[in-house]
């Protein structure tokens, strides 16, 4: 078991990487005796959510699978259902499930009478790396992605590894985009470890898994540390492919391309344009483009039948919250673990790249 302290300004929380039910009591301790509200989605629950319901004695709340749960209706429903089981602003929600259920969770308890204790338990490779750290928290509205959120920092986040023996392959290899996105944003030997043991992390080996969850957790923490709001540019870095990634997602459709899928994509394409910009050794985009592929994670608009919306991709681009009026923000690279924001690029530009990428 591994614990990791995060600090996020005047609050800290804990992240334990390990069995689950080493951090049942901890969620018992912030309950200080009330009923701790259990919020999953069907299948997650189906598979594991009995074990933790019963443990905490928890009467659980469903939300659909996947995206569909990021929206008003769902946010309103859960809203409810939190009024329904009287829910004080003590009572912790205990979001169990990828990080759909998290951001969506994440977001109830935020807004519930202005704010309930959030505890994530993520079951997705994508959300025990990355999403369930940090405290964001959105909704998708009007066609756009995480359009509706606030941050709220969790007080516990319990990532048990054993949870991704369920997860099917696509799910593992998307959530694994947001894990080399650490080697590739500043940790080049995390990125020569990826390309060594990524395979294996996928086809399940504990040590490799706890390993990389615990690396990109703590690669997070040092990431957002000062920058908990994403306001100076330092935790915009997380974005590595996700400006890409989030047009590439809503153009698409919302749900139809996987998010770390479309991470995927949009970091072969910040290699690819910062490549052809002359910002980035050509054999290391290459290297990471030939990574991603290895591992089966789409590197081509054509494999998302994207090609040629370079007009359509960009005025997704234009509305990223990053930007300033007028401007496209967006995260480019130097190399392997030499990621920087550069707050203005050129749109003409940007939509002719896009037309003639593969
Ligand atoms: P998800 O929550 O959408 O779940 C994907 C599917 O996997 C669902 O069908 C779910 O039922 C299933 N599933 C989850 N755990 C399972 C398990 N252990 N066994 C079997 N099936 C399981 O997937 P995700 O990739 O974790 O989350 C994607 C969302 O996370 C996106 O909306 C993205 O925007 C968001 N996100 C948020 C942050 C953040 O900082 N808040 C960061 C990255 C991504």
């Amino acid at each position: 078991m591994t614990v990791i302290s995060i600090e996020a300004t005047a609050h800290h929380y804990d992240v334990i990487v390990g069995p689950v039910e080493a951090g049942i009591d901890r969620i018992r301790d912030l309950a200080r005796g009330a009923d701790p509200i259990l919020v999953s989605d069907v299948r997650v629950f189906a598979l594991h959510g009995a074990k933790i319901a019963e443990a905490l004695g928890a009467d659980p709340v469903l939300v659909p699978e996947g995206e569909a749960a990021k929206c008003w209706n769902h946010l309103h429903e859960l809203l409810g259902a939190l009024a329904e089981r009287g829910a004080s602003r003590s009572t912790p929600i205990v979001a169990l499930g990828g990080g759909s259920v998290g951001d969506l969770a994440g977001l109830a308890a935020a807004l519930f009478k202005r704010g309930c204790p959030i505890v994530h338990i993520p079951t997705t490779l994508l959300a025990q790396a990355d999403s369930s750290v940090g405290g964001k928290t959105a909704i998708d509205a009007f066609g756009e992605k995480n359009l509706v959120g606030t941050f709220h920092q969790p007080s516990l986040v319990l990532a048990d590894p054993a949870y991704l023996d369920t997860l099917d392959a696509g799910q593992l290899r998307a959530g694994y985009a947001e894990v080399v996105k650490y080697g590739l944003i500043d940790d080049p030997a995390f990125f020569a470890w990826c390309e060594a043991n990524g395979r294996g992390l996928l086809a399940g080996h504990p040590d490799l898994r706890r390993h990389a969850i615990a690396t990109a957790i703590n690669a997070k923490a040092r990431i957002i540390a000062g920058d908990i709001e994403d306001r100076s540019g330092k935790r915009a870095l997380l974005n590595l492919g996700h400006s890409f990634g989030h047009a590439i997602e809503a153009e698409a459709g919302l749900g139809t391309v996987l998010h770390g899928e479309a991470v995927a994509l949009g970091m072969a394409l910040a290699f690819r344009f910062s490549a052809e910009a002359g910002l980035c050794p050509p054999a290391e985009a290459e290297a990471v483009i030939n990574h991603l592929a290895v591992i089966g994670l789409p590197t081509k608009l054509s494999g998302v039948g994207l090609a040629n919306k370079g007009g359509r991709l960009a005025d997704w681009m234009a509305r990223d919250k990053k930007n300033q009026p007028g401007r496209v923000a967006l995260v480019l690279t130097r190399g392997i673990g030499r990621a920087f924001l550069e707050p203005a690029v050129d749109s003409r530009r940007l939509i002719q790249f896009l037309d003639a990428a593969p």
